[in-house]
């Protein structure tokens, strides 16, 4: 009966060709990505290892030791007696990074940016409060808000008019922003800054999702609020350690007082086992890369592929433009500096066949349609890491190129 019935949905997914599948990889995370079974090499721009740190030889090694010195398991949760020296020491100096930004910041550790998420949204978010949440907001937040027992207002996709609009009539005591820093589809940036002085005009707090930012964003790659140099106590970041750290985990900081609610409070804190303590250990080795000259050459050499890429699209896109007479083609970049670098092709048709296209040359480019993105902006996706190199990203543009060639008008 069960299997039936799933079997009868799982045949409706193929038939809207909405299955997914996943893939085998030979290699570890890098650009030339080997899928078994097949001959080649797939030249891929889909990871969110933006610095090229998940598998940099310092963080291996900085694992290896971490393991000899506290072996795998952590054993326990945070709370029972999973909570080792190297989650405290890797606390303190998350707190630190944000502290700049957050006049006394702890900071707690996570299992992931997702358990993270719920954690602050159900434990923050009671029966007195209401989210207010952008439209793009990333699943785990919004997972987050339907578990909360908190009223929820979504606000149009950076639309701060409407959300001040929503502050000014709402009439509960506690009032929680929740915003992506950079939007996890789109690649822009939230208004920060603007998001924060309307938390201050309305007593609200704002909640910042910083899974894109931190490590990508600031001088010193602290993230957002580094980028923005905000400072705030009204500020509640979250930062992910699987992306631009290349590791795995997540962390909020915040108020010392908030941190200590989430450790009585965040069921995705207590009710799980912590993080490997060796994992900790080598996530200090990923900051020291981030935070040093490494990391500031990595960020450089990324913005500087991104220029590249943009300014090759825009080239590509032109004549295009050109050659339909002046009418506004439908493929488009969208206004993004970071290195989430979405190419809008609108037709979720067309969009299928250009990520085939790219890949009969050797690329893996994903198409993004909707549900994930609106209907009507189905894309290719293209994230940029520090470990691509100038010559790979000629190799994209030309490839584009020809794919664009085929693409039936
Ligand atoms: C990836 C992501 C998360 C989840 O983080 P994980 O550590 O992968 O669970 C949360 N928010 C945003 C915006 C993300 O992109």
């Amino acid at each position: 009966m069960l299997i039936a019935h799933l079997n009868r949905q799982l045949l409706e997914l193929d038939a809207a060709a909405l299955r997914r599948r996943l893939r085998i990889q030979t290699t570890p995370c890098q650009p030339q990505l080997q899928l078994q079974g097949s001959a080649a090499p797939l030249l891929a721009f889909c990871s969110n290892d933006y610095l090229g740190l998940a598998n940099h030889p310092a963080l291996a090694q900085a694992l290896a030791d971490g393991a000899r010195r506290w072996g795998v398991g952590s054993g326990a949760s945070h709370l029972v007696s999973g909570h080792t020296q190297a989650h405290a020491a890797l606390e303190e100096r998350l707190a630190a990074w944000q502290a700049a930004h957050i006049p006394g910041a702890r900071a707690l550790l996570f299992g992931s940016g997702y358990a993270a998420n719920l954690a602050l949204l159900t434990a923050l978010g009671d029966a007195s409060s209401t989210l207010f949440c952008d439209q793009l907001n990333h699943a785990s937040l919004i997972d987050g808000a339907r578990l909360s027992k908190a009223a929820v207002q979504r606000y149009p996709h950076a639309d701060l008019a409407a959300l001040a609009q929503q502050l000014q009539s709402c009439s509960t005591p506690l009032k929680l922003i929740v915003t992506d820093a950079v939007f996890s589809m789109d690649g822009d940036l939230a208004d920060l800054p603007a998001l924060l002085q309307l938390a201050e005009q309305h007593d609200a707090w704002l909640i910042v999702d910083d899974a894109h930012g931190f490590g990508v964003l600031g001088a010193r790659g602290h993230g957002s609020l580094e980028h923005f140099g905000l400072r705030s106590e009204r500020l509640i970041y979250m930062g992910t350690l699987g992306k631009a750290a290349g590791a795995y985990g997540a962390f909020v900081a915040a108020h010392p007082s908030i941190v200590e609610w989430l450790l009585q409070r965040g069921r995705t804190y207590i009710y799980t086992t912590a993080l490997p303590p060796a994992l900790a250990h080598a996530l200090q080795s990923s900051l020291d890369l981030i935070e040093g000259s490494d990391g500031a050459v990595r960020r450089a050499h990324l913005e500087a592929l991104i220029g590249r890429w943009r300014a090759g699209v825009q080239a590509l896109l032109e004549p295009m433009e050109r050659g339909q007479g002046g009418a506004p083609t439908r493929l488009h970049l969208l206004e993004s500096r970071t290195p989430i670098q979405p190419l809008i092709v609108g037709d979720n048709a067309r969009a299928l066949s250009l990520d085939a296209a790219l890949q009969a040359r050797g690329l893996r480019v994903p198409a993004i349609r909707p549900p994930s993105v609106p209907e009507g902006s189905a894309r290719l996706r293209l994230t940029f890491s520090a470990s691509h190199t100038q010559a790979e990203l000629d190799r994209l543009l030309a490839a584009l190129a020809a794919s664009l060639q085929e693409l039936p008008s």
